[in-house]
């Protein structure tokens, strides 16, 4: 399968191939002709599959195809919703890339930065308008903004938008787009609320979904890595420094803790910055940018600040705290091993998060790999203790908190849990020697991180 095969113009295809894209994804091969076709559709895919260029690309063409001419002001016609500023920076930079040989114009509308910038902009010609809701809503407020020529809406990532707290900004933003328009949806999953938003917003739509990264995780190798509450930052340290390892994302549970891990990885020598939503959106640019090009070593992120990390082969992601919500892991680490290419996930799970690694592992159907390092074996007199610290998901506003008290698992729940899971000794390693680790002390097995 081509790109020239889905319908695409010679320009789109050459733009795509000099990005590096041989043939569609999964997503891609699907969505495409069905934009093309200017029908609606709900598409079921997460980040990483390729779903951005999945709609960018029809859009681009069917909007060149009815284009008005190319001098003078002409209205906004196709509006890209997106939950964060850094993924709606990511995906204009998508709009401008694959549509580089044609003549349309986009622009990125989002919060955290000065208005006016964007109503100066606005004077001017804006083909394709990639905005988060919020700042959105500002201009509209203050009539800058003009979408009674929207031809095309896209919804992405409607599930973390709804996650987030926006549902009623986008009710608000919806009721004043002109009625006949098409329709696109994507989202990672299908909560009853995500339905509810498709049946009010899409007119028989094409229904497609691609393989979560769930499922499709061969290309992720995970592990989990054994250690003490307090042996975190020294483990983390050692893993990078014995395996060299660069590119590295790593995910804390709260802000604080994001900024005190940065301090502590720069003073052993590894350069790291921290991201999160108390930083100002120029640091955040600044630190993502510096990260990409492999100047810096370590990003140290919460979950909401990661959300819109779009790196090609990204190789390391770090759970340095195990996250409160189990679904988080999935995102978390779908930043590595995207598109095809291979990545590595490891997980330092210290006593207090046995029941949070049971969690995940029930969602992803799968037992992850336990690799002990030598010299960092969890003290068996250690007990676990409540994970209080879930401050962190004050950045998504209305988002739920499921997590909360699950640390209290410890060794009891775990306990009782063992049962099922026993047997798993294949799957724990010896990162020496690669080999079957010896079977931990009673003690520690009955800890069965969180099996
Ligand atoms: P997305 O899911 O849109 O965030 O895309 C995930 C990553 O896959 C991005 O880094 C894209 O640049 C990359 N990508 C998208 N389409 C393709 C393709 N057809 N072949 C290879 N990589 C792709």
């Amino acid at each position: 399968m081509t790109f020239s095969a889905l319908g695409l113009s010679d320009e789109l295809v050459r733009a795509v191939s000099e990005r590096g894209y041989t043939e569609p994804t999964p997503i891609q091969a699907q969505a495409i002709p069905v934009v093309l076709s200017g029908g609606d559709l709900l598409a079921g895919a997460q980040t990483g599959t390729g779903k951005t260029a999945g709609f960018t690309l029809p859009i681009l063409q069917r909007l060149t195809a009815s284009a008005k001419p190319a001098t003078g002001k002409a209205p906004i016609r196709a509006l890209v919703l997106i939950p964060t500023r850094e993924l709606a920076a990511q995906v204009e930079e998508s709009v401008r890339d694959y549509g580089k040989y044609l003549k349309l114009t986009s622009m990125t509308m989002i919060g955290g930065v000065n208005i006016n910038p964007q109503i100066q902009r606005l004077k001017s010609r804006v083909d394709i308008l990639v905005a988060t809701p919020g700042r959105l809503l500002d201009h509209l407020q203050q009539k800058t903004l003009d979408l009674s020529h929207i031809e095309i809406l896209v919804l992405d990532e409607a599930d973390r938008m709804l996650d987030m707290g926006f549902i009623r900004d986008i009710k608000k933003i919806l009721a004043i787009l002109p009625r006949q328009r098409q329709n696109l949806l994507f989202s990672a999953t299908f909560s009853d609320e995500i339905k509810q938003l498709a049946d009010g917003l899409l007119n028989k739509p094409a229904m497609i979904e691609v393989a979560r990264r769930n499922a499709t995780a061969e290309l992720i190798t995970q592990k989990i890595y054994p250690v003490d509450r307090e042996r975190k930052r020294e483990l983390l340290t050692h893993l990078i420094k014995e395996y060299n390892w660069h590119q590295v994302l790593v995910f804390t549970r709260t802000k604080h803790g994001a900024n005190k891990l940065a301090e502590q990885l720069n003073k052993d020598d590894i350069p790291a910055l921290a991201i999160h939503g108390n930083k100002s959106q120029a640091a955040r640019t600044r630190a993502l940018a510096e990260f990409k090009t492999g100047k810096l070593q370590v990003l140290v992120a919460t979950d909401i600040a990661a959300r819109g990390i779009d790196i090609i082969e990204l190789p390391h992601v770090v759970n340095f705290e195990m996250p409160n919500v189990s679904e988080d892991y999935v995102h978390r680490i779908g930043r590595t091993g995207r598109a095809g290419s291979e990545g590595e996930a490891s997980s330092l799970v210290c006593i207090d998060e046995h029941k949070l690694l049971w969690d995940i592992e029930r969602l992803t159907k799968r037992e992850i790999p336990v690799v002990q390092v030598p010299g960092f074996e969890p003290d068996p007199r250690i007990k676990a203790e409540p994970i209080l610290n879930g401050q962190n998901r004050g950045q998504g506003g209305g988002r739920k908190q499921q997590g909360q008290g699950q640390g209290r698992g410890g060794q009891g729940q775990a306990r009782t849990r063992a049962a099922p899971r026993t047997g798993s000794g294949p799957s724990r390693t010896n990162a020496a020697t690669g080999k079957p680790a010896a079977r931990a002390p009673a003690s520690h097995r009955s800890g069965g991180y969180g099996r």
